[in-house]
């Protein structure tokens, strides 16, 4: 790519635009609720966020791409599955934007994008075997292995935050039960520091119940602050972190995770405990040498500069 490029993602709650130089550099960005229904007037309020990106960069947008990563299975440009997006099941978000933007749109899965961008400029980089594994509501996946990205038979690989980790487990969003998203995602991280505050071994005195209070968010302030009992709700979710990742590293031997998402970006507060997990738990661990864990270097916003990149690759 060399002229400026736009990238959107669109998660469960907001929407992150951003627009990238052909370096990675991210030259102006906005942000926007995410649509609550795939009407077109909802999309175009997309496309607004995204128009007034672009003027903030100075890009012309009829010289430039818009890629638009979605957390769900993704085929010929449009969400097929998505627990957390369903009302865009089936939407042609491509269309739509192409026609109110005068732009060439791209759909891509939004962790494939995530680990696009942490490949070609963040935390992946140079890397022949890793595993990028976004930490939001739900859990999403991408994965470079031989120094290839993998795509699968339907585009569909990387579905990680359905591995079932738990027979018979928690009801999940997708229809299934025990899904790893379940167990070590943002949303399982407020489910552990609510049972921590009913159960007395936690206390936060810091608005919950207000709308819009985000308890994994609280519970992550907590545990920076080191309120007591905070750190012990983190190692609840760093060992079905470990548990997920053991599964995955004996099954394609990576040499590297990085973290993505809103929870991913706090990966300094639990990576040291799932590794000590990691490492009591994985078979011939020793002969394979250590994981390297960590965060997205484009933190939060990797889904939105990996989305500009394929979005400009079409
Ligand atoms: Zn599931």
């Amino acid at each position: 790519m060399t002229a400026p490029a736009a990238g959107l993602d669109v998660g469960g709650t907001k929407a992150l635009c951003v627009v990238i130089d052909a370096s990675g550099t991210v030259l102006a960005e906005g942000e926007a609720p995410s649509p609550v229904d795939g009407s077109r007037s909802s999309l175009e309020a997309l496309g607004a966020l995204v128009a007034g990106v672009l003027a903030t960069a100075g890009a012309d947008p009829s010289e430039t791409t818009l890629g638009v990563g979605l957390a769900g299975m993704v085929a010929q440009g449009r969400l097929v599955v998505s627990p957390h997006l369903p009302h865009l099941v089936g939407v042609d978000v491509e269309g739509v934007l192409a026609d109110a933007l005068g732009v060439a749109v791209r759909g891509v899965n939004d962790a494939d994008a995530a680990l696009a961008a942490e490949w070609a400029w963040g935390s992946a980089r140079g890397a022949r075997d890793v595993a990028m594994v976004t930490l939001g509501t739900g859990i999403g996946g991408s994965f470079v292995l031989d120094g290839r990205p993998v795509a699968g038979r339907g585009g569909f690989a990387g579905e990680i935050g359905h591995m079932v980790v738990v027979p018979g487990g928690e009801p999940c969003a997708c229809g299934g039960r025990g899904c790893w998203e379940r167990y070590a995602s943002g949303e399982a991280l407020a489910r552990y520091a609510r049972a921590a505050l009913d159960e007395g071994r936690l206390d936060l005195d810091d608005g919950a119940g207000e709308p819009g209070y985000d308890l994994a968010r609280a519970l992550v302030a907590a545990a920076r602050a080191e309120v007591p009992g905070a750190a012990a709700v983190l190692d609840e979710l760093a060992h079905w972190l470990a548990l997920g990742l053991a599964n995955l590293v004996v099954a394609l031997d990576l040499e590297r995770v990085v973290l993505g998402g809103g929870l991913g970006a706090e990966a300094d507060l639990y990576a040291p405990t799932v590794l000590e997990d990691l490492g009591a738990r994985l078979e011939g661990a020793a002969a394979r040498g250590p994981l390297a864990l960590g965060p997205a270097a484009y933190g939060s916003r990797a889904g939105a500069v990996g989305a500009a990149r394929l979005g400009a690759r079409r």
